[in-house]
């Protein structure tokens, strides 16, 4: 089985980067994913694979029966949505869309999980079991599409019982697959808050109420949150990363806005820090003498990797591709909506190394540059299909 699938794995890779190619140069905003679900449809029918379209919006959900269907399902996620980012790469495949682009993988995952599907469907008289292939719209943006299938019912008829996806790693070297078992990414909230007070003369500021002083004890205070109330055992995490304010050298502002962000890996510690931030907030704002105006947005829940079905699937993944070329991840304080399946079900999110310094491609996710080593199509699709099979 093994020796099969990596010589399809080698036949299918050159079309999974046509197909990538494709899904790069016509990127599409989350929730808005209609033509890469077309593609996405239009695929799976080649292949002759069963599947369902328009599953929470622009969902695409096949199934692949092998012997005995019955017996055992497991579930592949693959996110198709991409950024609003004007791509700087000067490639072939460059986004047709100035300010759309897929600047963390997406395309990759959407062409990969083609290329398993490929593989999959032309062995499916050789395993036991279903698989469930899900091409998932929205990853990047709240409510997340994982949440919004689970609603629509992917996880029911017919029930998986594990799940698996892969995400691009442009820390890690091409050839390179990482593993975490446990926690591995954190809750993520977003934080908005303004502060109303009472503008005036910046040489009279007995007269007004000054937000702006008032919004940096908020910010020093918050902090606190973090180093003094969180348990020293567990991940967190609080930014602010806009802070806004109109005055000028000698105008004090009649109110300023923050953005940030509350990221952490424990629920019970998630609400009990929401309540923290409001009350520090609310306390510091009435004394002296300001309104504030909090909201706290929830995002996705923390990803927690199922330790037994992640031991298999690493286990699995050495047999792959070697010793050598399987690693252990670190605890990473971004957020996924795959964590939305790891709350419902024993799940595996894992990474594809896509990174290599000699050609130059080592921009991160989420930046203008990013592009991957497209060898690690190969890896990517015939791994994956090689897990599923396990
Ligand atoms: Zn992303
Ligand atoms: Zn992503």
């Amino acid at each position: 089985m093994l020796s099969n699938i990596k010589s399809l794995a080698k036949e299918i890779a050159p079309q999974v980067k046509n197909w990538r190619h494709h899904i790069h140069a016509n990127p599409e905003l989350s929730f808005q994913e209609f033509e890469t679900a077309k593609f996405v449809s239009d695929r799976l029918s080649e292949f002759g694979i069963d599947h369902q379209n328009g599953v929470a919006g622009t969902g695409v959900v096949g199934l692949i029966k092998g012997k005995n269907p019955d017996s055992k399902i497991i579930a592949l996620r693959g996110d198709m949505d991409a950024l609003p980012i004007l791509e700087e790469n000067e490639v072939s495949y460059k986004s047709t869309k100035p300010g759309i682009m897929h600047a963390c993988g997406h395309d990759v995952h959407t062409s990969s999980l083609l290329g398993v599907s490929w593989i999959l469907n032309q062995l499916k008289d050789q395993f036991e079991g279903t698989v469930k292939l899900i091409f998932q719209p929205g990853e990047e943006k709240v409510p997340g599409g994982a949440s919004m299938l689970i609603k629509e019912g992917v996880l029911k008829n017919p029930s998986p019982q594990s799940i698996v996806g892969q995400h691009v790693m442009p820390l890690l070297p091409v050839g390179k697959v990482g593993f975490r078992e446990g926690l591995y990414m954190a809750s993520a909230d977003e934080i908005y808050l303004t502060i109303h007070g009472k503008g005036g003369h910046g040489a009279m500021p007995q007269f007004a109420i000054d937000v702006v002083a008032i919004a940096a004890q908020v910010i020093t205070a918050l902090q606190q949150v973090v180093s003094r109330s969180a348990d020293p055992k567990i991940p967190s995490v609080l930014s602010f990363g806009t802070v806004l304010a109109k005055g000028a050298t000698n105008v004090l502002p009649n109110s300023i806005y923050l953005e940030g962000t509350f990221r952490t890996m424990d629920e019970p510690w998630r609400a009990i820090a929401h309540q923290k931030i409001r009350k520090i907030v609310e306390g510091i704002c009435e004394s002296f003498g300001a309104k504030a105006d909090l909201e706290i947005r929830k995002g996705y829940p923390f990803l927690i990797n199922d330790p037994e079905l992640t031991r298999k699937m690493k286990q699995a993944a050495i047999e792959y591709i070697g010793q050598e070329n399987v690693v252990n991840l670190d605890i990473w304080m971004a957020a996924e909506d795959f964590s939305y399946y790891t709350q419902e079900m024993p799940g595996c999110f894992y990474r594809l190394g896509t990174r290599n310094e000699e050609k130059g491609i080592i921009s991160g996710v989420h930046t203008p540059t990013f592009d991957i080593d497209e060898d690690a199509l190969e890896i990517g699709c015939g791994l994956m299909a090689w897990l599923a099979v396990q």
